[in-house]
């Protein structure tokens, strides 16, 4: 079984990866022929961890290839895995669909050979049942292509373990050769005991949200309680131990610092509730409003934070900005809240110096006038403030006692709760947390 993997971002360039060391052969399509050049050279346009060494594997022994032809990969593959973008659209809440339609609609026209397109890019629920028309309409004569959907919860910075071995896969599948072609693709996994929902389309659809959906409330959960922590002088840290204990709540996901981000959870949950007033029922998600605001006001509070600690003022101000990327271990800044942050810190006139240990470049691409330094020792010599916006090992691990001689004003604005005030006060810091007191 030959497998294709339409679109080699984040999603699929993880997938066909993956697919080549599950033991396929796997031929990646994308429309940017940069993306391509680089990927055949066995070169990963992005950080992932253990990515790069799996490309490299799968392409030196040829099982994986990739290319901009659509013809190349309607001759080639039994099952085509769509993996292209679902970006918010301008000026809408709403999903973009043109690229997973343009995907669908290729593929189907130019398969010569019975084959099963299965989607895995995150769209609204819905759309897998339009898409299964639109593939049947686009084939040829003679050549029977069915659509399955297959979504991915794979997480940046965890990719490929979590493709090689998920905790849960669900396939909308509504054709019994269909499901019993995927069942052979995941055979390994089936095999390894890993759960296999099959169910309708919408359903499949809906899981992919309502995970994402369930995983930002959590998080927008803690952010709010921590508002109330701060404003009492209580402890979002403890709390959130103390609530996390209890089994039916669990402990992850209650971190609370400067929110979420990243290409997935603020278009998801936005695309839900567009989604939700298209079908008339928009209050059963109108709660994903507030958990959305929850999150972009965590953007605007750490600004008025590092201004407070700034004596009212940044302007002329030096600040160590520490991470850029949305999360550690990924060099993704898409709708980074780190990057958010030391924007508008610079914006309102502060001198900002921005150290990520991956996404400098990527984030230098989406604001440039900002100051990018490339180590913490950098970024910290001569700071007023240093604040921690994501939290990668190399932050988290830092000692007071390597920064102090380097800082102009020994105060640090800890924006994931991941260090540990005492030791930092301690040691001669005046300490910051969002959702905790204050050490000074
Ligand atoms: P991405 O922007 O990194 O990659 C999308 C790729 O699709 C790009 O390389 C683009 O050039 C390519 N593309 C666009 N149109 C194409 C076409 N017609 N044919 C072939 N290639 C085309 O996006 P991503 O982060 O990989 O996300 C892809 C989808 O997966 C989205 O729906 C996203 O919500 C979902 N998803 C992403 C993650 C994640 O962690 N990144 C996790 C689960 C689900």
């Amino acid at each position: 079984m030959k497998i294709t993997v339409l679109g080699t971002g984040y999603l699929g360039a993880t997938h066909a990866a993956s697919m080549a060391e599950m033991g396929f052969e796997v031929l990646g399509v994308d429309v940017d022929p940069a993306k391509v050049d680089a990927l055949s050279r066995g070169e990963l346009p992005f950080h992932e961890p253990g990515l790069g060494e799996l490309l490299r594997k799968h392409v030196d022994t040829g099982c994986l290839r990739f290319t901009t032809s659509y013809e190349e990969a309607g001759a080639f593959g039994d099952v085509h895995f769509v993996g292209v973008g679902t970006p918010q659209r301008a000026g809408s809440f709403a999903a973009d669909m043109r690229y997973v339609d343009a995907a669908v609609g290729s593929i189907a026209a130019a398969a010569t050979k019975d084959c099963v397109i299965a989607g895995k890019s995150t769209v609204p629920v819905g759309s897998a049942r339009r898409l299964a028309d639109l593939a049947r309409a686009s084939a040829r004569d003679g050549v029977d292509v069915s659509l399955v959907w297959n979504p991915e919860f794979l997480r940046e910075g965890y990719a490929v373990e979590d493709t090689l071995t998920p905790d849960r896969m669900v396939l909308g599948a509504e054709d019994a050769a269909a499901e019993a072609v995927m069942r052979r693709v995941y055979a390994r996994q089936l095999e390894a005991g890993v759960p296999l929902i099959v169910t309708d389309f919408e359903t499949a659809e809906l899981v992919k949200v309502a995970a994402n959906a369930f995983l930002a409330t959590k998080i927008s959960f803690i952010n709010a309680l921590s508002e109330l922590t701060e404003a009492v002088g209580g402890d979002i840290r403890t709390l959130a131990d103390a609530i996390g204990l209890d089994e039916r709540i669990g402990r992850k996901f209650l971190n609370a610092g400067v929110g979420f981000g990243g290409g997935c959870l603020p278009k998801d949950i936005r695309a839900l509730r567009a989604r939700a007033a298209e079908l008339g029922v928009e209050q059963s998600v109108r709660f994903l409003a507030e958990v959305d605001d929850i999150n972009v006001r965590r953007r605007g509070h750490t600004v008025d934070t590092v201004t407070q600690m700034l004596g009212g003022s940044v302007v002329g101000k030096q600040v160590a900005v520490l991470g850029a990327a949305f999360k550690p271990d990924s060099d993704d800044v898409r709708d980074s809240p780190a990057l958010d942050i030391a924007a508008r810190l610079h914006s309102i006139g502060a001198e900002v110096a921005v150290y990520d240990p991956k996404a400098n470049a990527n984030a230098a691409k989406r604001y440039p006038r900002l100051d990018y330094v490339d180590s913490l020792e950098a970024a910290v010599t001569g700071a007023e403030v240093v604040v921690l916006l994501t939290e990668w090992a190399e932050f988290k691990t830092m000692t007071p006692e390597q920064l102090h001689p380097l800082v102009a004003v020994p105060q640090i604005l800890d924006g994931r709760n991941v260090l540990d005030p005492e030791r930092w006060s301690a040691a001669g810091f005046s300490y910051r947390a969002l959702g905790r007191r204050a050490t000074v």
